[in-house]
């Protein structure tokens, strides 16, 4: 089992961590701030450095079979480091923090938008929801001003834990039907954008719906009679 530092502190570029295990799959390791693929967010990329200051690549990053188990993945050709091995685990923050920004955008979108979301997906520097809703109601402007409003407003964002049972009594809190939200010990995460939107959620944000800066509504797509995908990209 990992330690996952991401989910306290999205902020965490690096941390200092022990190699559990590494097999052809990728590198396990006791603790990491690698976010591992879940939810419509990519897994991480960045690199594992040595005491010795070698490097190796991590290209992706994805879930194990157990709870909170994650693999990094290596680059091709790159050798496994023996189990015991203390390395500096560092993401490709800059990539990270753009899929931070996204992906709590798509937070906003779905606030916005009334009907169930069918599914969504992050990008690096773009992002999309589907959303269950009739007709073509759906204006690219409308929806676009709608959001730099509430991304200009600054509104916290943070995470907050609810029993399963709390949860369980308040089935309106979950929009996306798509993804479960990580629960089963009892407890499940809730990430709440003040005064906007409340809904469980185990990826990555920011603190402040600031930090998202300009959105565009780049395009709106007919994806069935019901089905519409909002597509949505930052403007500088
Ligand atoms: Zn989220």
């Amino acid at each position: 089992m990992t330690e996952l530092l991401f989910r306290d502190d999205g902020y965490l570029g690096s941390c200092a961590a022990q190699v559990i295990a590494a097999d052809e799959r990728g590198v396990r390791l006791d603790r990491t701030v690698f976010y591992p693929a879940g939810g419509g967010q990519p897994g991480d990329t960045g690199v594992l450095r040595f005491a010795s200051g070698q490097a190796i690549a991590i290209v992706d990053t994805i879930k194990g079979e157990g709870a909170d188990e994650v693999i990094h993945v290596l680059a091709p050709g790159e050798p496994l480091p023996e189990p015991g091995t203390e390395v500096i685990a560092e993401i490709d923050w800059e990539r990270r923090y753009r899929l931070m920004r996204m992906h709590t955008c798509l937070h906003l979108l779905c606030s916005i938008v009334p009907g169930a979301v069918t599914g969504g997906q992050v990008s690096d520097g773009r992002g999309r929801l589907d959303f269950d809703v009739p007709g073509s109601s759906l204006d690219k402007e409308a929806l676009t001003a709608r959001l730099n409003e509430l991304i200009a407003e600054a509104h916290p964002v943070g995470p907050r834990w609810i029993t399963d049972a709390e949860l369980a009594a308040q089935p309106e809190l979950v929009r996306t039907m798509s993804v479960k939200p990580p629960s089963g010990a009892g407890q499940v995460r809730l990430i709440e954008i003040s005064g906007v939107d409340l809904q469980p959620c185990g990826g990555t944000h920011i603190c402040s719906t600031n930090e998202i800066g300009p959105v565009v509504v780049t395009k709106i797509e007919n994806k069935g009679r019901q089905n519409r995908r909002v597509i949505l990209a930052f403007a500088d």
